[in-house]
């Protein structure tokens, strides 16, 4: 009596949370996973741990004890084989420094992300906090990480040249050598680079089936344009951190409209989110209609529904962004064109026809040998982009 009392006690111990009253097999598999999971459980005492498992397959599954301890050999084998594998992989800091939150993760060489933070961002002085307390941050997981990290990937809103960031307006930044400063305040080597470049080559590398070895541009259409152009793997960063500022390509409109960047007529004014309702509102006026439309989901419901204004609209939106991203891919030649953004979240309305825009303008050779897709990856782009470059380093 006193034996199967044990028994009861240890099986559950062993069963995780939530598991009690699944099958034996559900719960089984789970232990399995619970103990794969164990930090430093090698496999001499995992077969010591796994104890516990015999005495339950004996009671529950009426398994031999012999049957048993191979089971628990066999996966013992298996997991310490994996745990050799993820320990040999490298693993860096994916930081993506926005206005609102500095988001960290730490993220291996195959692209996982192990486990990812954020912390509010500390606009107060000028920004000038945001450095320290991202060193404290690092700092803090490098102390507590079981596996050592090896570097430092950072997105940061504006350009960046070399270790520096040279604007970040959204931070109340000027010129800020955050690289200098990470790497002294952490001894970690160091990549910065522009957030909407880390965004594309996050999604070349983990957005689809694409490698960051080929040619790619990546556009994403928000409130503004931005965008990443990568050349023979590598992201173009530009003499100057300009490079890929796909939104501030000049246009040929009819109207005059001026740029957040104080030039007039950029892709950004007529291809974002905003340059959307401001070419639906100008058709509409023209149309004589009373009308306005406030949001992009307005006017891509109205496409669905069929209606003339909502569909002149996507249709100009479309034509000044396939012509500017035909004359970037005359340019570069590549292999996987990638979009993204909130208007993105318009699916085919959006991407049918600047499929077929773009095939249109594109140069004829090309026809057929490039892939049009959208960004799959989201906020986890940059992180993931950042991270990227940070292995580059290492
Ligand atoms: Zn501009």
């Amino acid at each position: 009596m006193m034996h199967l009392l044990q028994t009861r006690s240890l099986v559950a111990q062993m069963i995780p949370r939530g598991m009690e009253n699944r099958s034996s097999q559900d719960a089984f598999h789970a232990s399995t996973r619970l103990w794969c999971s164990r930090p430093g459980l090698s496999a001499h005492r995992f077969v010591i741990a796994a104890q516990p498992l015999t005495n339950w397959l004996l009671s529950t599954v009426l398994l031999s004890r012999i049957q048993c301890i191979w089971i628990e050999l066999t996966v013992a084998r298996v997991c310490t084989a994996i745990r050799r594998g993820v320990a040999t992989m490298k693993r860096v800091f994916g930081i993506d420094v926005g206005g609102m939150s500095v988001k960290f993760a730490i993220v291996d060489e195959t692209g996982t992300i192990i486990e990812h933070w954020s912390v509010p961002t500390n606009l107060t002085d000028a920004g000038s906090h945001i450095p320290d307390e991202m060193i404290s941050s690092i700092n803090e997981k490098l102390a507590s990480s079981p596996e050592p990290i090896v570097a430092i990937g950072a997105g940061i809103p504006g350009p960046v040249n070399g270790e520096n960031a040279v604007r970040a307006v959204n931070l109340g930044w000027g010129n800020m050598p955050l690289g200098n400063i990470l790497r002294e305040g952490t001894g970690l080597p160091v990549a910065l680079i522009n957030d909407a470049n880390a965004a594309a080559v996050g999604e070349v590398w983990m957005g689809g089936e694409g490698s960051v070895t080929g040619n790619s541009i990546f556009v994403t259409l928000g409130t503004g344009v931005g965008g990443g152009i990568i050349i023979d793997g590598k992201i173009v960063g530009g003499d100057h951190g300009c490079g890929g500022e796909i939104g501030h390509i000049p246009v040929v409109a009819p109207s005059e409209r001026v740029c957040g960047c104080g030039n007039v007529n950029c892709l950004e004014c007529y291809a974002s989110a905003t340059g959307i309702i401001k070419n639906a509102n100008e058709l509409a006026e023209k149309a004589g209609e009373e009308r306005r439309f406030t949001k992009g989901e307005e006017i891509f419901e109205e496409v669905k529904q069929g209606g003339a204004t909502a569909t002149a609209a996507r249709d100009m939106t479309v034509d000044y962004l396939a012509r500017a991203l035909a004359g970037i891919m005359a340019t570069v030649d590549p292999s996987e064109v990638i979009v993204g953004g909130g208007l993105s979240g318009a699916g085919d309305l959006l991407m049918v026809p600047l499929a077929e825009r773009l095939d249109r303008y594109v140069f004829p050779p090309m026809r057929g040998c490039y892939t049009l897709r959208r960004a799959t990856l989201g906020n986890e782009a940059g992180i993931l982009g950042a991270a990227y470059q940070a292995l580059q380093l290492v």
